[in-house]
């Protein structure tokens, strides 16, 4: 049976320790299916559409990369596309502690499901959408966080750099 896992999170927007997780867990497993989060409560900077179409064009030559909208519990989701495993990322202790109860909580839910983890690059384990937004906000530079067409809609939607000049 072919071994089909699942990457969730927001990627508001999707940076690259996202992209080397994808890039690592899709030659873990036979078809990584990465699932953009719909949450009503947080209200992204991108629009659902643009964090899937930014994520379908940079994963396009991963091959075993697909990428779907999701709302809901992870766990259903995972189940409804007949995936096994969740995949997550581990920058920090700090992530250890959400990361354990969020995979306890949903092995209770669905025990057949497993939580594979792997280890952010050492390079990549600061990074986090929420700091790249606040950096982007003071007129910070991300060329090194992002991919490029992420960069670009970023810099479209935040608006031209304060100080800057062109
Ligand atoms: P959320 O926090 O809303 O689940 P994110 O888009 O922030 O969504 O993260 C999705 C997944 O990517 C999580 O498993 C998270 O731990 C992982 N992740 C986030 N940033 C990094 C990074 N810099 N390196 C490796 N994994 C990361």
């Amino acid at each position: 049976m072919p071994r089909v896992a699942v990457y969730t999170g927001t990627f508001d927007p999707v940076h690259l320790g996202h992209l080397d997780i994808i890039e690592r867990g899709c030659r873990v497993f036979d078809r990584l299916v990465v699932a953009v989060g719909i949450n009503p409560d947080k209200s992204p900077l991108l629009t659902v559409d643009e964090r899937v179409s930014l994520l379908r064009e940079v994963t396009a030559p991963f091959g075993n990369v697909e990428v779907m909208p999701f709302s809901g519990l992870a766990v259903h989701f995972v189940r409804e596309i007949n995936a096994t495993c969740m995949l997550r990322g581990l920058r920090t202790t700090s992530d250890m502690e959400y990361e354990f109860t969020m995979s306890l909580a949903n092995m209770t839910l669905d025990s057949e499901i497993e939580t594979v983890f792997l280890m952010a690059k050492d390079i990549y384990s600061h990074l986090s959408s929420s700091l790249l937004k606040q950096i982007a906000s003071f007129g910070g530079d991300l060329a090194k966080f992002l991919p490029v067409p992420a960069l670009e809609l970023v810099r479209t939607k935040m608006g031209p750099r304060p100080g800057k000049k062109t």
